[in-house]
């Protein structure tokens, strides 16, 4: 089975909006293994839609259709749909007063026009919105299948997720199932040379690798009958991933990001942390804080942006930033120890870099940046050079310091890491 895309909507068209429901849609897609080859953007027209609706069917099992489903004029998506299967609109009672609650509850009176998105095509089926007004739509018919869904993304995904989802599994028959293997502090070309013969596999496992900042995460996904056949496939591949690139895979948990994966060491090893920051002005800890819990090892933290604010708040030495300059193995060193000692952390991690665009010298570059983690009172200091904007200089900055603690709280607590896994 497969499943084509229509977006309907001028503002895609014109590039006013960005097709975020096309990224949303295509990526369900293949998670659930339903194979699919094209996406098509048309204007609110109702003759061009009727063109793209022709091709679509003649080459698809399922249409998909985004927009185009609210109370207005220019809205036509399903009356053009309902034209294509040559079928009349018949007022749902059911729904109009979905819509009609929908309104009471926000204290607003339904508007006329309203009725219009209450209208569904004769033996169609109306998927309930809970976060709107317009009604999904789903028609079957001689094999083909219709499925128009509300353009704003939150009406639209968890329509999709619950309503859609199960539907289409049910139909294509075969399931699909998939672990993400999360990689941190190995570049992608290493992986890929590693792993040649388990991505070059063509078979009924497959391994992707997408290559994030600073980390690579590799799909590994089969097809079977039943999850039990797929998750059999995906296992042994999994198990073999693991075992040769070690400790760099940091979880085998599709929800579990970077920073929880260091929160969680922190736990299992009962250590507190705290942060040091200077070209990052707080990013770091706003990533260890983004999880929940982490008020058990997390404490406080220091901005330290001015040289003054380096001597004063964590007492790097006068000395130490006239000779070697705030941007240094040196600095960072003391920054780490002096943060660690001033919060009474087991951990303290510091940065300090140019992340441009001005400040970089010859000496200095732009992406120069030191990043140092002190575990127990040992500091360990590393030289980086990113590339890009200052934006993205700082985002390298925050994923490679989260890398750092985690090596050196492994090297010195290995024995707990891999408890969860
Ligand atoms: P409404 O009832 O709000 O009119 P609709 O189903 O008619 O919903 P559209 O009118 O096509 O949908 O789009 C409404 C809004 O939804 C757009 O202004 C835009 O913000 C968002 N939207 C529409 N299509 C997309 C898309 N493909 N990707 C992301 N956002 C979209
Ligand atoms: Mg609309």
């Amino acid at each position: 089975m497969n499943a084509e895309l229509i977006f309907v909507g001028t503002e895609l068209l014109l590039g006013n909006i960005v097709n975020t429901n096309g990224a949303y849609l295509a990526e369900r897609l293949a998670a659930i293994g339903v194979d699919s080859y094209y996406q098509t953007v048309v204007g609110d027209n109702a003759e061009r839609l009727m063109s793209v609706l022709k091709i679509a069917f003649d080459r698809s099992d399922v249409v998909i259709l985004s927009g185009g489903l609210g109370p207005t004029q220019d809205d036509i998506t399903k009356e053009t749909v309902a034209e294509y299967f040559h079928k009349e609109l018949l007022l749902d009672e059911e729904i109009k007063a979905d819509i009609a609650a929908y309104f009471k509850k926000r204290g607003r009176e339904m508007a006329e026009n309203n009725i219009k998105q209450a209208m569904i095509p004769v033996g169609a089926k109306a998927l309930k919105n809970a976060n709107g007004t317009a009604p999904g739509v789903l028609i079957e018919e001689g094999g083909k299948v219709a499925i128009l869904l509300p353009g704003p993304p939150s009406e639209l995904k968890p329509l999709f997720a619950e309503q859609v989802e199960p539907f289409l599994k049910a139909k294509s028959g075969s399931i699909l199932y998939s672990v993400l293997v999360k990689v941190c502090g190995i570049s992608e070309s290493k992986i890929a040379e590693q792993l040649d013969d388990l991505i070059q596999m063509q078979g009924k496992v497959t391994v992707a690798p997408y290559a994030k900042l600073g980390e690579v995460h590799l799909r590994v996904t089969a097809k079977g009958n039943d999850e039990k056949e797929a998750k059999k496939a995906v296992k042994p591949i999994v198990k073999e991933i693991k075992s040769r690139l070690g400790s760099a895979v940091y979880t085998t948990h599709e929800e579990v990001t970077l920073e929880q994966a260091v929160v969680d060491l922190l736990l299992a090893n009962k250590l507190t942390v705290t942060t040091v920051e200077s070209c990052t002005g707080g990013l770091i800890a706003g990533r260890l804080i983004n999880v929940s819990g982490v008020s058990e090892v997390f404490k406080s933290g220091f901005v330290t942006y001015s040289n003054k604010a380096k001597k004063r708040i964590v007492g790097v030495k006068k000395l130490t930033l006239q000779k070697y300059g705030a941007v240094s193995t040196e600095t960072v060193l003391e920054m780490a120890r002096g943060a660690a000692i001033y919060s009474k952390a087991d951990v303290a991690v510091a940065v300090s870099g140019i992340a441009g665009p001005d400040g970089g010298t010859a000496e200095k570059p732009v992406g120069l940046v030191y990043i140092g983690c002190c575990v127990c009172g040992e500091v360990t200091v590393r030289e980086y050079h990113f590339s890009g904007n200052r934006e993205k200089v700082r985002q390298s900055t925050v994923t490679e310091a989260l890398i750092l603690m985690r090596d050196c709280i492994l090297k010195n607590y290995a024995e707990k890491t891999f408890k969860k896994e």
